[in-house]
């Protein structure tokens, strides 16, 4: 079985899917985290994205290999872990940029579906729904407004000991809503028979149950 979750940056994708596929003993595939492994190999590299060949010769060099560890997603370039570095927001904003470009969605196509045929996953992104698993079983978009979304941003940053703006997260988050949903490749929408979910006033554990309960009504 597969469930598609979709939605914008900081919806809380990531921790429900997270959850939730715990909860269901699935496969939590992280497709947000392949494109930022990407965008931090684009950035170490100084490769210009811009530059047909020079991108080209970066993604053809690029080997991503996702290893799964009591149901947690690792990120590796090549042999090193880099899900902890790929969480930064200029790795975030990069990978935002670099995701537009086709080669670079074409890369991962094949692998999310991949993953997605031969396990039972909740996967989350972007066009999981509208474009890699268009027959996924469950598709679900999840939203919050703008201020909540920064907000849960800021406060997961002041946890870490950092010293966040929260009118630049909230900057950022528009910026980065902005490019994913009017880019020309697999832009960020709903997907026509995905169930629409604000989670603006409601708790994690309350996403959670109700993609649960969502899931044992098919
Ligand atoms: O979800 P996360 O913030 O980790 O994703 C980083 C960026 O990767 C997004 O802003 C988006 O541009 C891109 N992305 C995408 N398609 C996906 C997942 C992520 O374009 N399926």
């Amino acid at each position: 079985m597969n469930i598609a979750i979709d939605g914008p940056a900081g919806a809380g994708k990531s921790t429900i899917a997270r959850l939730a596929a715990k909860e269901l003993g699935f496969v939590y595939v992280d497709t947000g985290a392949m494109y930022r492994a990407i965008a931090l190999y684009l950035l170490d590299n100084h490769t210009d994205i811009n530059d047909e060949a020079d991108l080209k010769k970066a993604l053809d060099s690029i080997n991503i290999n996702i290893v799964y560890e009591n149901g947690v997603q690792h990120v590796f370039l090549d042999l090193v872990d880099v899900s902890e570095e790929i969480r930064s927001e200029k790795v975030g904003n990069m990978a935002s940029t670099s995701s537009a470009l086709a080669p670079v969605r074409a890369k991962l196509l094949d692998l999310q579906r991949d993953v997605a045929a031969k396990n039972d996953v909740i996967m989350d992104g972007r066009d999981i729904g509208t474009n890699i698993l268009p027959n996924a079983e469950l598709k679900i978009y999840l939203t919050a407004s703008v201020d909540v979304r920064a907000k849960r941003r800021y406060d997961e940053l002041k946890l870490k000991g950092e010293s966040p703006d929260l009118e630049e997260i909230k900057k950022g988050i528009e910026q980065r809503d902005y490019q994913d949903m009017n880019r020309d490749i697999a832009p960020l929408k709903q997907a026509e028979d995905a169930v629409f979910l604000d989670t603006s006033d409601m708790s994690i554990s309350e996403v959670v149950d109700e993609i649960i309960r969502l899931k044992n009504e098919l």
